[in-house]
């Protein structure tokens, strides 16, 4: 009889040992997501890795213009109409209580057939993460976050996980240093402390951009230490929790632009911002070609050049935006180029015509079909003083470039 209790108890004590160890497998991959393949549903549009202020489904773009209006827009492809993503009949989209209200920080993720977004709760304080479906009808919350606010942040989610990109800045013995980390946390599961995947803290702001591909992340970032400016190139398997540094190099920078995967390649766009323009030959515009297979950064010599209030933007199918502004002409151009540095596409926009002057810009990801940018404008005439809007630019050539809306303050 005793032996038989021990038996008993030995196999009570060998299901207890399976099912944890069942539960942590299960945690660190669900069975859905054992796949190279992209998952639509549940996968980041990484076209958009700047801050992610737009996704995009087959029949709309959703999009945040967060220096302009806290309230997410939509344009409906098919209809060509736009509007702010609401469906409550009475609102008055003025106030955070509309479903459309974000807080402008973090972006917007498509995830599961909803527009997913972190916020505060106006009566606890207490930040959260939302989601909201693609009528506008319907807004949750989801779960409490942890989340004390910082700059540059970016909300992903992906593969059943929210990430966190963000800077804190904290100041010891009179010096101030920025930490830059991303943490991930289960969907749905309130309890899970955040889990720090990546941390570094540099002298100065860093610059960082992170993709996530099937079952890897990619990172890279920019930070400054007693030998100058460096940069970092990353990846965090999602599978094994194991992490690595694939490339550390000196920065010829101040910006990180672009960031992409395609065909097992990571291509990183650094770009040099105006006041570095005293210096053009120490700080220059480049493109970094990490080749995960052979494990070689390669830089593309043909695209290092001195670069004004621009931007690059990487397109998943290795064509790209170079967004270049000339203070001598007054004209913003845009160009979509491919990777052999063949020009598919040339735009120029005068920054000052009759009615408009813009004042800032930039490109918001590259598409299978297209560039989007926003740009923000100061009115010349009429009623409104200021306004945004998202511009299309068809890659091919022919097609006419198109504003899909406008945001008029
Ligand atoms: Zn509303």
């Amino acid at each position: 009889m005793k032996r038989r209790i021990r038996r008993i108890l030995s196999l009570c004590l060998a299901c207890i040992l399976l099912g944890a160890c069942a539960a942590e497998e299960g945690e660190v991959l669900d069975p859905r997501f054992d796949t190279e393949e992209y998952l639509p549903q549940y996968d980041m549009q990484n076209e958009f890795s700047t801050w992610n202020p737009l996704c995009e489904t087959e029949e709309q773009i959703f999009v945040v213009f967060p220096a302009m209006s806290p309230f997410i827009r939509y344009y409906d492809k098919e209809t060509q109409t736009s509007g702010i993503l609401c469906g409550r009949p009475e609102c008055m989209h003025q106030d955070a209580s509309c479903n459309a209200y974000t807080m402008g920080t973090g972006g917007l993720c498509l995830y599961e057939d909803r527009l997913w977004f972190i916020g505060q709760d106006t009566q606890s304080g207490e930040m959260g993460l939302y989601a909201l479906s693609l009528d506008g009808t319907e807004r949750e919350k989801v779960q409490a976050i942890e989340y004390a606010g910082g700059a540059n942040t970016i909300v992903r989610l992906h593969r059943d996980f929210l990430y966190i990109g963000n800077i804190v800045s904290s100041v010891a013995e009179g010096s101030a240093s920025y930490t830059l980390s991303i943490s991930r946390q289960k969907l749905g599961q309130e309890a899970s402390e955040p889990q720090i995947i990546y941390e570094k803290t540099s002298s100065m702001t860093p610059n960082f951009r992170y993709i996530l591909e099937a079952n890897r992340m990619f990172l890279y970032c920019q930070t400054d230490s007693e030998e100058g400016r460096n940069i970092e190139l990353y990846q965090y398997d999602l599978k094994t929790g194991e992490g690595s540094v694939l490339y550390e190099g000196a920065s010829a920078s101040f910006w990180a632009y672009g960031m992409n995967y395609v065909e097992e390649k990571v291509y990183v766009l650094e770009g040099t911002d105006a006041d570095m323009t005293t210096t053009p030959e120490v700080y220059s515009s480049r493109i970094l070609r990490y080749d995960l297979t052979t494990q070689t950064m390669e830089i593309l010599p043909e695209q290092g050049h001195s670069f004004l209030y621009g931007q690059f933007e990487m397109g998943t199918q290795g064509i790209y935006s170079r967004l270049e502004y000339s203070n001598e002409n007054g004209i913003l151009s845009l160009q979509l180029q491919d990777i052999a540095g063949d020009i598919l596409r040339e735009e120029e926009i005068p920054v000052t015509n009759d009615t408009r002057t813009y004042r800032s810009w930039g490109c918001y990801g590259v598409t299978e079909d297209c560039a989007l940018y926003w740009l923000e404008w100061d009115n010349l005439t009429g009623t409104s003083r200021m306004g945004a809007g998202l511009l299309r630019v068809p890659l091919q050539p022919e097609e006419e470039a198109q504003w899909l809306l406008e945001v008029n303050l």
